[in-house]
Formats: structure tokens, C-alpha cells, sequence
């Protein structure tokens, strides 16, 4: 034990505000701040790309200056500082490789993220003074090289002994894979047996991810149920079986969100503010977005959105597959997006005026409006590392609607009729007509039962997705590294103001007014207007028919227990140190309605809280205590002769795209049967009891090890996705179905629609 603090260097290739195409920026956005919080010191490495906004650039500080030997080159590096919020960042500075417009898809991606690794390992030696780094956590492919250089390259030095590495998966469809040319060309290491062996995927390529799955001391991934999923060849896009083997160090944490920027309480973007007592707000917020998007304005048809990428990861074959029956079942629905399926979402635009909108763009503000004004929020992804997008809705009190996978299985907790538990409504297998029915399972809920689904509401707007339950479970898993470092909390502090003690009775007075009880305030109200609502409507009518054997549950409404979300998890918490237990919330863990029987549900997510033993671990580590930094520089330079040209670094892997999936989308939405309907809520009744208590996690990793059970079982998911059969037209529903898993390489597919 000792004064000092864990002092963490977090690499990343994005971070919100600087620089952001996705889920990996927010979290470098958000997660080193809330470390900080939990009492560590943090600076985050960066590149410094030509497209960071000035009014960061011009206050960034120049520290320090040097060159890293990247095969035959010696580049220079500059290191600038910014300190924002108690963050230090540190932005890496080389304009070759950076200066660009854009971030990533360049043919050079391999050589210039080799450089930001070796870049992020060297700068270890030129952290401001007093900063020792402890922990050097790094995420996703681009920075995957420097746990590799560090062991190989600096471990002999002293101030590298102590170094753990932490590799984090953001999402594992994106691995860094390139010829093996660059092995000697750009990284130097053909020489290094040990590095050649484990960078190697195929007789012709390695992979930079795969590097840093051996490498790294500790490797986690963004939910407890995507660790255990990419554990699975059907997820792991060939690095399942590392993946497994390393099982004992591997562990899902989920996200947060920013949940000051997203606030329907405070938000300056939406039409009204509201709040879980006083949800008025809402109703004029999904009035305004109707009117906005050309959609009827009328409170009695379930608004449905989602904002996302358009792609195929997001589930987008299931959505045109089952657009028309749920437009025409009397569910509006509104998009908000870019991506491979534009034309299909302008084409129900066209279909269904009134009843559907498509905003084909990237607008912020106007997600904004979307996550307050809905009532529901769709995203049946075929996989999800981990998701904002469904927090992010639950804060808003719109309920989502999702396939149980990754993040979102352990997000969302399903609604459960006898219980009135729940935070929105899932479905298992990636399938169409089971997306269709958790669809029409939500609108019912919303048509017939009122007080139910302000339950589910205020349920959801009571979850916990702030940072801070994520920022102990890192800090404990650093603590795990270096157990010498003490990170308990500052916060024992805050107790302080109760010795402000005296009059033992103004204590009492202050729990009365704790208004507990405000929960049910939106209750009221509607009620019987509902059961009229949907009648009227002629159009309406028939779909509305056709899905009434959804049942009633009017149990659920009088058990309707607030807390709901937050006492669920518990259970599946790792054996966080200390905090954790209290802040759980989010997960729904432990109980699931059997709905469909589960294939996909993990049985028991080890993901466990790696209670890593550090040092060990690293198997694989090689001894090569290759010299000290500097001299290897001029020492590589040197021996290289070669040209300069020779470099450039086929990226074999792009290519594919996923124009057939649009044009069989459009396709499949043109000859659809325009009622289609018959949504037959056969789901509805099938939920029921608990299930599983899936994503519970063994305490420590040793244990873990020998348990090495993941793949086999669940991984059947997607297969059984066929059943439903009977209504099934042609192909629709199946093409999705599988995520191309095979091994060995990534599949184009996903890589491709991704920007990263
Ligand atoms: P991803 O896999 O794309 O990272 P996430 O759900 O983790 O998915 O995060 C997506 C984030 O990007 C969310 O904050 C979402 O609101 C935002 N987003 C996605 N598409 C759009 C869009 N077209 N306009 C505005 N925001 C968007």
C-alpha cells in the first residue's frame, strides 16, 4: 500500500470532443474523466489528426519531442498537451500519417497505426513529471501493436518493468489484419520468432488484435455478454479460440453514457423538458417530432424510432423485412441514419406518408428530438459489442425494443407481464417475424394497458448507465495489476457533512419529503381513454385485430415495482472490489422470460471480474528483452536498407460491399403483401418465468481458467432463427441470419460498413 495513485495511460485512435465516428469516441470521451473521478490519474494518447477544431489545437501545449523506428524508418513524434476537466490528454503529433481529413480508410491504415502504438510505447518515457505510468489500457486495433512492442521492444527497461497492459475490444469485427510484409517492413519484428508466431493469422497476414490478445495482461470487452459471445467462433471472427484460451484474463464492462448530455431533464435540444416525476414534457416532445417528421400527429399510435448506422450489424435486413407489417399494424415508425440501407427506408417513407419518416443524415440535435418524442426505440442488431443508442432511450423513458445480444441483452431488461418488471422488449434469434413480435408485444402493451407502460418507463429512466459504475470496475480491474496501489475512493469524504450533526431531528424531516413515492404519478391519467384509442381508428382495425390474442396482464400493473432494473442485477455484478454491488442497475442479469427458449443466451457468461494475476498471465510473453528503445531506433534504421514504396501495406481486407443486401432489401419490401399483419403475438404467452441467470460471473479469473466451457452450447442462436416459418416469405428473413462467422479473417462484410 502506498500514496500513490493508479496513473493511467488510455490509448485510443478517437475521443470525443477531438475526434469521434463512433462508440469508441465516446468512451474515450467520457471513460478517462470518470477515472479521474474514481481517483486515478489519466492521460489519454491521441492522435493529433489535421481535423481537430482549432479552439483545441490552439491551446495545446508542446511537450515534448523525439523519433520512433518504425522497421526501416525513423519518424518523428511531437507530443502536445491539453488538460481538460482533469484529464491530461497527450495528442500525437506527426502530420504525415495524421494531417488528414479523416481518421481512418486510408491504404496506409496499417503503417500509421503501427506508428501510433510504437508512437503511445515510447511516449511512456516522456510523461509529465511524477506521471509513472501503472497501467497502459489500449483499445481496439489501432492501438493493439504497443502492448506486442512493449514486451518486445522496451521490456528490458526499468520504467517499463512495471508497466500492465489492459487491451479493450470496442467491437472485434475491425482486427487490423495486413499482409505479413509489413511484419518486417514496418513493425521489425520478423526476426522476433515469439512476435512473428503470435502476430501470424494465415500464411499470408497478421493481425494486429490477435497480437494484442496474447500480449496484453488483461483484455475486456464493452459488456459481460459480447465477452462471452466472442468466445464463440459464431461472434469471434476467428479470434474465438484465443479468446477462449485467455479466458482467464478476459472480462466484459459495460459502457456508460454521458449522462449529462443526455438529460430529458435539462436537454436544450428537445421540444419540452421532463422528468421520471413529471413526464408531462414527453407527450409534447413526441407532438412536436410527429409534426416535425410529416408523421399524423395523434397520441394513440406508438411512435417507434431508431437512430443508427444503416447497416447490416444494426439489424437493418430484419427491419425492411418487417417494416410492412408493423406500418401497416398501426406502429409509426421514424428513421434517423446513414448507411447501406438508405433506399430502403426512403422507400417506406414513400409507402406509408404519415406513418413513416426517413431522415437520411447525421443530425445530433435532431436525435435528440428522437429519443424524447418516441415511445419506443428499435435495434435488433445481429451483434452489439456493447450500444449507447438503447441506454441513451431508456434515459429518455422511451422503450426499446432489441435482439438479446452483447450490450443489449445485458441492458434491457425484458418486460415481464406477470411482474410488470422490465425495461423494454426483447426477442432472441435474428429473425424478422420475432422482431416483429417484440414489436407488437410493445405496441400492445401501449394500446391496452397504460399503467403498465408508465412502469416500464419510469423502470427504464431509473437505470443507472453513468459512467461511474463502469469506472470502479476498470479501476478494479487495475487494482487487480498492481494490487500495491491503493484505489479506494476519496468519497468516505463526502460523509463529512453528516458530523454537521446536531439536531438529530432535521434528519427526520428531510425523509419525509423523500418523495419514494412519487413513482406512480403518471399513472392515472389516461387509462380508460386508451382502451377506446386504437378502436377508432379504422386503418388501424385489422392489424389491431389480428394481434389481439395479446394478453392482458393486468397483474402486472399492481405489482409494477419501481426499482425493478437495479435490484435484478446484482446478482451477475463481479466481485468488484468494493463499490460495485450498490450501483449495478442496468443489467438485467438474472431473469429473462424464457421467450423463445434462448438460444442465443449465453448460459453463464464468465466474463468474470479477471482478478487477472497480472504478470503471469501474459503466457505468452516472450522474454526478448530486446534493448532499450532509443538504440533500436538507429539500430533498425541502419540495418534496413530498402525502399521507401515497398511499404505501403496491402490492406487485405476491404473490398466486399454490401450492395446486394440493399438491392434484396428494396426488393424484398417492394413484393411484400401491403397488409401483411397478422402479428399474432405467439411470443406473448410463451414469456414467462426467469429464466437463466446468465451473465453471473466467477469472481476470479483462476477459476475462470479451468472452466474454459464458452463456445459450445448457445452459439446455435441464429440457426434456429427459422421456425416461424409459416408467414415466412422467401428469403427475407434468413439472409441476415448468420453472421458470415468463419474464421481466420474478418469478414469484409462487417468491416466495411463500418467507417473504422
Ligand atoms: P455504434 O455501433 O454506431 O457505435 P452505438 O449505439 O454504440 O452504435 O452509438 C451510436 C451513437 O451515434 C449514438 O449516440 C447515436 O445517437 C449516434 N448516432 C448514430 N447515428 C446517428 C445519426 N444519423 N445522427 C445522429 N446521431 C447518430
Amino acid at each position: 500500500m502506498s500514496d500513490k495513485k493508479m496513473q493511467v495511460v488510455f490509448a485510443s485512435a478517437e475521443a470525443a470532443p477531438f475526434v469521434k465516428t463512433g462508440g469508441l469516441g465516446d468512451v474515450a470521451g467520457s471513460l478517462p474523466r470518470a477515472l479521474v473521478a474514481a481517483g486515478a490519474d489519466v492521460i489519454v494518447m491521441v492522435p493529433k489528426y489535421g481535423t481537430i477544431a482549432s479552439e483545441y489545437t490552439d491551446r495545446m501545449e508542446h511537450v515534448a519531442d523525439f523519433y520512433v523506428s518504425l522497421g526501416w524508418r525513423n519518424e518523428y513524434c511531437g507530443l502536445e498537451r491539453l488538460v481538460i476537466d482533469g484529464v491530461t490528454y497527450l495528442f500525437i503529433d506527426n502530420e504525415r500519417y495524421f494531417k488528414r481529413d479523416y481518421p481512418y480508410g486510408f491504404f496506409d491504415d496499417g503503417e500509421r497505426f503501427a506508428f501510433f502504438s510504437k508512437a503511445v510505447t515510447e511516449s511512456l518515457q516522456h510523461l509529465p513529471e511524477g506521471f509513472q505510468c501503472d497501467v497502459l489500457h489500449c483499445n481496439d486495433w489501432h492501438t493493439a501493436l504497443a502492448p506486442v512492442f512493449l514486451r518486445e521492444f522496451y521490456q528490458g527497461l526499468p520504467l517499463y518493468e512495471r508497466v500492465k497492459t489492459v487491451f479493450s475490444i470496442h467491437n472485434i469485427a475491425f482486427q487490423g489484419q495486413y499482409a505479413d510484409t509489413i511484419l518486417n517492413d514496418i513493425l521489425g519484428m520478423a526476426h522476433i520468432p515469439n512476435a512473428a508466431r503470435q502476430l501470424r493469422c494465415d500464411e499470408r497476414s497478421i493481425n494486429y488484435m490477435q497480437g494484442a490478445l496474447d500480449y496484453s495482461d488483461a483484455i475486456t470487452t464493452v459488456s459481460p455478454s459480447y465477452a462471452w459471445e466472442i468466445q464463440t467462433p459464431e461472434y469471434g471472427e476467428g479470434l474465438d479460440g484465443i479468446l477462449r484460451r485467455r479466458s482467464n484474463v478476459l472480462s466484459g464492462i459495460l459502457n456508460g453514457i454521458d449522462t449529462d448530455a443526455w438529460n430529458p431533464a435539462t436537454d436544450p435540444m428537445i421540444h419540452a423538458n421532463y422528468s421520471a416525476t413529471d413526464m408531462s414534457g414527453k407527450k409534447a416532445c413526441k407532438a412536436a417530432l410527429q409534426e416535425e417528421l410529416g408523421l399524423e400527429v395523434r397520441d394513440d399510435r406508438p411512435l417507434m424510432v431508431m437512430v443508427t448506422r444503416l447497416t447490416r450489424q444494426k439489424g437493418m435486413d430484419l427491419v425492411t423485412y418487417a417494416l410492412d407489417r408493423i406500418l401497416s399494424g398501426g406502429v409509426q415508425v421514424a428513421v434517423l441514419g446513414t448507411g447501406d440501407y438508405e433506399e430502403p427506408m426512403r422507400y417506406f417513407a414513400n409507402q406509408y406518408p404519415g406513418t413513416c419518416a426517413a431522415r437520411i443524415t447525421f443530425d445530433n440535435a435532431l436525435s435528440h428530438r428522437m429519443y424524447a418524442g418516441a415511445d419506443m426505440f428499435l435495434m435488433p442488431s445481429l451483434f452489439e459489442p456493447c450500444g449507447l443508442s438503447q441506454m441513451i432511450a431508456m434515459r429518455y423513458g422511451t422503450l426499446p425494443v432489441v435482439r438479446e445480444t452483447g450490450g443489449l441483452r445485458d441492458t434491457v431488461a425484458p418486460y415481464n407481464q406477470f411482474t410488470g418488471e422490465g425495461t423494454g422488449f426483447t426477442f432472441a434469434n435474428f429473425n424478422g417475424d420475432e422482431m416483429g413480435d417484440a414489436v407488437f408485444r410493445g405496441a400492445r402493451l401501449y394500446w391496452d394497458d397504460h399503467a403498465a407502460w408508465d412502469q416500464l418507463a419510469q423502470n427504464a429512466m431509473a437505470a443507472d448507465f453513468s459512467w461511474v459504475r463502469s469506472a470502479d470496475e476498470y479501476m478494479n480491474l487495475y487494482h487487480n495489476l498492481h494490487p500495491e496501489i491503493d484505489i479506494t475512493k476519496p468519497e468516505p469524504v463526502v460523509q463529512e457533512p453528516e458530523p454537521a450533526e446536531p439536531v438529530a431531528v432535521e434528519a427526520e424531516p428531510a425523509a419525509a419529503p423523500a418523495p419514494e413515492p412519487v413513482v406512480t404519478e403518471a399513472e392515472p391519467a389516461p387509462k380508460t381513454e386508451q382502451a377506446a384509442e386504437p378502436a377508432d381508428d379504422a386503418k388501424a382495425e385489422a392489424p389491431a385485430k389480428a394481434e389481439e390474442p395479446a394478453p392482458k396482464a393486468e397483474p402486472a400493473k399492481k405489482t409494477a415495482a419501481k426499482k425493478t432494473t437495479a435490484s435484478k442485477t446484482a446478482a451477475k455484478k463481479p466481485a468488484a472490489r468494493k463499490t460495485a454491488a450498490t450501483k449495478s442497475t442496468a443489467t438485467k442479469a438474472a431473469e429473462k422470460p424464457a421467450a423463445k427458449a434462448t438460444a442465443t443466451k449465453p448460459a453463464a457468461s464468465k466474463a468474470a471480474a479477471t482478478k487477472t494475476t497480472a504478470a503471469k498471465a501474459t503466457a505468452t510473453k516472450t522474454t526478448t528483452k530486446a534493448t532499450a528503445s532509443k538504440a533500436t531506433a538507429a539500430k533498425t534504421t541502419a540495418k534496413k536498407p530498402s525502399t521507401a514504396s515497398a511499404t505501403k501495406t496491402a490492406t487485405k481486407s476491404t473490398t466486399t460491399k454490401a450492395a446486394p443486401a440493399k438491392a434484396a432489401a428494396a426488393k424484398t419490401a417492394a413484393d411484400k403483401p401491403a397488409t401483411a399483419a397478422a402479428t399474432a403475438p405467439k411470443a406473448a404467452a410463451a414469456k414467462t418465468a426467469p429464466a437463466k441467470a446468465s451473465t453471473s460471473k466467477a469472481a476470479t479469473s483462476s477459476a475462470a481458467k479451468a472452466t474454459a466451457k464458452p463456445a459450445a452450447p448457445k452459439a446455435t442462436a441464429a440457426k434456429a432463427a427459422a421456425p416461424k416459418a409459416a408467414a415466412q416469405d422467401s428469403s427475407a428473413a434468413t439472409p441476415a441470419d448468420k453472421p458470415a462467422p468463419k474464421a481466420k479473417s474478418v469478414s469484409a462484410a462487417k468491416r466495411t460498413t463500418r467507417k473504422r
